[in-house]
């Protein structure tokens, strides 16, 4: 069974993509909380930040460089902007393939809800 966003990955699902290589790729989120708010994903799942192991440091890392390169290519880099891992139910984790949300373009609240 395909996770959604490998669903998107492979054009089954329509997506406004912004990014891609041979790791990862970012979407325009469906249901944006700023107005920059941009979902960088992993092509080889990851379920989940509270299951990864030490064989993820290197993908994981390469998300991070992409959410950065993102947020300087939409604007956001110099004014500030978020990168947000929900892991589980408590944390409103809601696709189980592991994503970094990149959330900018407005001041955001701390602590988080
Ligand atoms: P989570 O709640 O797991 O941290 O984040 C899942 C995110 O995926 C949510 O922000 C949600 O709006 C987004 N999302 C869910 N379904 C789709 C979809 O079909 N397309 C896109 N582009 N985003 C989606």
């Amino acid at each position: 069974m395909k996770t959604l966003f490998q669903k998107i990955a492979d054009r089954e699902i329509p997506s406004k993509m912004v990014y891609e290589d041979d790791q990862c790729f970012a979407i325009e989120d469906i249901n944006p909380q700023a107005p920059v708010h941009i979902l960088v994903i992993p092509k080889r799942v990851i379920v989940r930040l509270g299951e990864v192991s030490a064989e993820d440091s290197a993908l994981l890392g390469h998300l991070l460089v992409v959410a950065g390169q993102v947020a300087r290519e939409r604007g956001v880099a110099a004014s500030g902007f978020r990168a947000v891992i929900n892991s589980g139910a408590d944390a409103g984790e809601t696709v189980p393939h592991l994503h970094v949300h990149v959330v900018g373009g407005r001041a955001l609240g701390w602590p988080p809800g």
